[in-house]
Parts: structure tokens; C-alpha cells; sequence
């Protein structure tokens, strides 16, 4: 059995983030992404995850976790887990299948909604007693820290932290960044730069992962 943790992180943009035996889950979505996001040579997409946004959307007693997504995938019980980190969650939203059964809920077929090429069967699948993964959904409910975030949820919405087309991952799903140039590339990295550089210390992304450079 794994172990999972919800913790709804307080700071300018509240978000969710979740552990799975100790160890975040964006990081463990890095490992397992690496190699099909350096076949694509763009590593640092790789784990590119946010914790959600829309707290009240995902957190107990909503039942997202638990089969019904709010913020869904496809397929049956797919389920967006981790969004985009400039915080508009399908901008490059990670899935996976949420399964619930009397004892127990298993996440499977992870997948990145934005790369259907790249290959995650190195992350999970997870299963977790469900009495504890109740546990740890509820304890959501009791944080003191309550949303700020207002805007839209859609795809397209307008982005929190810089104007959507400045997020990197902008267009992921609409062409294959694989056929993007590098130059196009470079010319949305340095428009985000531009927006993070205009923004106070404070509005910028709480993950400070790098931007894509030059090539
Ligand atoms: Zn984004």
C-alpha cells in the first residue's frame, strides 16, 4: 500500500499539493517524464506540474479525489491531479485514473494531457487503504487558508500569474510543441520572462523553475 498526503499550501495562490509516500508528487512525475521530455529536448518540461488551484473545486468534502473530478481527463474517472504551474491547471494538467472500491483507491494510467506520446508507465500505479486516503482528503476541509482564486477554470481562461500566452506550456495542447521551433519556443520563454520580470517578487511562481533558455 502507498501513502498519500494532501496539503493545501497558504501562500499568495493557494493550491493543493500532494505527496505520495513521503515524496512530492510533481517530483515523482519528473522522474518518470524525463526520458520522453528529453527524446522531445525540452527536459525542463519534465515535472512541469503546479499544485491545483480552485481549491474549493477539489477539496474535501468535493469528490474529486474520489471518482467524480471536477476537473476531469477522458476517459472514466480520469482525474487532473497536478496543473499547469503557471496555476491555470489544464494549461498542462497531469491524469490519472481514480479508482475507488470499498477498501482501497488506486491511481493508474498516469498521462500528460498535452503529451499523449510520452511515456509515464513509470509513475504509479498507486494504491492506498482507503479509511486513510479519506483521512487525509478531510484534513483539506480543516485548513485555516481559503482560496483567493476567482477566476476561470477553462481552458484558454485567463493566466493568475502572466497573460496565457505567455505561459510557456501556451498552446501546448493546439500543436505539437514537437513541430514548434526552437525560435518560436525562445520567443514565448523570453514574453514570460518579460510579464515575471514586471511582476512584484511575490506574484512570481511559487516554484521558481527555471524557463526554458536559448538553444
Ligand atoms: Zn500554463
Amino acid at each position: 500500500m502507498n501513502r498519500v498526503e494532501f496539503a493545501i499550501v497558504p501562500d499568495e495562490e493557494p493550491h493543493l499539493e500532494i505527496n505520495v509516500d513521503g515524496v512530492p508528487l510533481r517530483e515523482l512525475a519528473r522522474r518518470a517524464e524525463l526520458p520522453s521530455a528529453r527524446a522531445d529536448r525540452q527536459e525542463d518540461l519534465a515535472g512541469a506540474y503546479h499544485g491545483l488551484t480552485g481549491l474549493e473545486a477539489v477539496r474535501w468534502p468535493s469528490r474529486h479525489f474520489l471518482g467524480r473530478p471536477a476537473l476531469a481527463g477522458e476517459g472514466p474517472g480520469e482525474t487532473a491531479l497536478l496543473g499547469c504551474d503557471c496555476g491555470v491547471w489544464d494549461c498542462w494538467p497531469l491524469f490519472a485514473k481514480v479508482e475507488v472500491s470499498d477498501e482501497t483507491v488506486t491511481w493508474r494510467d498516469f498521462r500528460n494531457g498535452h503529451r499523449p506520446a510520452w511515456d509515464l508507465s513509470g509513475l504509479g500505479p498507486f494504491e492506498f487503504e482507503r479509511g486513510r486516503y479519506e483521512a487525509a482528503l478531510r484534513a483539506t476541509a480543516e485548513s485555516l487558508s481559503v482560496s483567493r482564486w476567482t477566476g476561470p477554470l477553462g481552458f484558454g481562461a485567463a493566466c493568475p500569474e502572466r497573460p496565457t500566452m505567455g505561459c510557456r506550456h501556451a498552446g501546448a495542447g493546439l500543436a505539437a510543441s514537437a513541430e514548434r521551433s526552437a525560435a518560436d519556443r525562445w520567443k514565448i520563454a523570453r514574453r514570460a520572462n518579460q510579464t515575471r520580470m514586471q511582476m512584484p517578487a511575490g506574484r512570481r511562481n511559487s516554484s521558481g523553475s527555471a524557463f526554458p533558455t536559448k538553444e
